[in-house]
């Protein structure tokens, strides 16, 4: 069935950028801890602006921030009663931005999309209420899914993300959900554990079943780090027939430290949630990191936690995409210590500095 995900799928690769809590706490409108996305209804104008940004360097979906913006965590805020408000109000600011994509496209110069459009996206995530041995948690979960993605249907969404999902039987009540509503699914997985979804599939198995229900993308995001993840990632482009999502975090994750959670300081104080800053991946590393998942046949790449939009702008370019934000992109030739005649004066500096 045609959507506007599929034909932008068959398009080509497409490019998501995600992490809008993480960069919204590092700047001041998110409480790390909770991680209630109140800054929609608070600070409106602060998602604006992180959405925009993310569209200028080239993203082609402004997902909504609704990530855990449930019935269960705004209870746990006492803003249970502003559930429908959030909800509602993050896929209007989500769709205004989206809109202004063919603006900023003219404004920046760059080819854009026939349509100018960037797509826009209704997100839930794994709610910790869900326990595969307590069936009556399969309905709370499912009722808090239906509430929000009712009223972000009832908005427009283009599609709908799932993601972060720890069980497979979590996920696939999002899934039944979103195609109860006729939208298209993409669901992705957190692999937080070495090999299995915390009810026990291993993660490629666990993204055959779900591609197998229906699901339009199936993939992995959060948590790890680009070097952790690709290999997971690489095993599920091999056995699901669909299209296929990468989203990992922009931290050096490795061997010993697989996801962000195990990263630790030299003090071996855990780096996690708001310590992480040392570990951080350069725009280089995301861009290697956006060639590569195209390489593995990758169908949406984007970052979770973490991202910045200097993040996106490299991997766009690295697509070989010219972005608005590619008119401020580097020019270090320009520099005063580096250009090709550096002064005497300049020289004495340069000599400074790298002494
Ligand atoms: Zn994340």
């Amino acid at each position: 069935m045609s959507s506007p995900l599929t034909e932008r799928l068959r398009a080509g690769t497409v490019l998501g950028a995600e992490g809008y809590v993480f960069e919204l706490e590092r700047r001041g409108y998110i409480k790390a801890g909770p991680f209630v996305p109140e800054v929609v209804l608070d600070f409106p104008d602060a998602v604006r602006e992180l959405h925009r940004e993310f569209l200028r360097a080239g993203a082609e979906v402004m997902v909504a921030l609704t990530y855990y913006a449930h019935r269960d965590k705004l209870r746990d805020v006492g803003r249970e009663g502003d559930l429908e408000a959030m909800n509602r109000q993050a896929v209007r600011i989500a769709r205004e931005v989206a809109r202004e994509a063919g603006a900023v496209a003219r404004e920046g110069g760059a080819d854009g999309d026939a349509d100018g459009g960037a797509l826009v996206a209704g997100n839930v995530c794994n709610t910790w209420a869900y326990d595969p041995s307590d069936p009556s948690t399969r309905d709370a979960v499912r009722a808090m899914y239906a509430e929000q993605l009712g009223w972000a249907a009832e908005e427009g969404v283009d599609f709908v993300i799932s993601e972060t999902n720890d069980y497979l039987g979590e996920a696939l009540i999002a899934l039944e959900v979103i195609q109860g509503l006729g939208l298209p699914a993409m669901v992705t997985l957190a692999p937080t554990q070495p090999d299995l979804t915390r009810d026990g599939y291993e993660y490629a198995d666990a993204c055959r079943i779900l591609a197998a229900e229906g699901a339009a993308i199936v993939g992995l995001n959060c948590d790890r780090g680009p070097q952790t993840m690709l290999p997971l990632i690489a095993r599920i482009r091999e056995l699901v027939p669909c299209a296929v999502a990468v989203q990992p975090v922009p931290y050096r994750t490795n061997q010993t430290a697989p996801t962000m959670q195990a990263l630790h300081g030299p003090d071996e104080v855990r780096a996690f949630p708001v310590a992480l800053d040392p570990f951080t991946c350069t725009r280089f590393e995301m861009a290697q990191f956006a060639i590569r998942a195209r390489e593995l046949g990758v169908d949406y790449i984007g970052i979770c936690c973490g991202a910045g939009p200097h993040h996106i702008r490299a991997m766009a370019e690295a697509l070989g995409r010219d972005v608005p934000a590619s008119r401020y992109s580097p020019s270090i030739e320009l520099h005063p210590m580096f250009r090709a005649e550096v002064s005497a004066k300049d020289a004495a500096f340069l000599d400074s500095w790298t002494g």
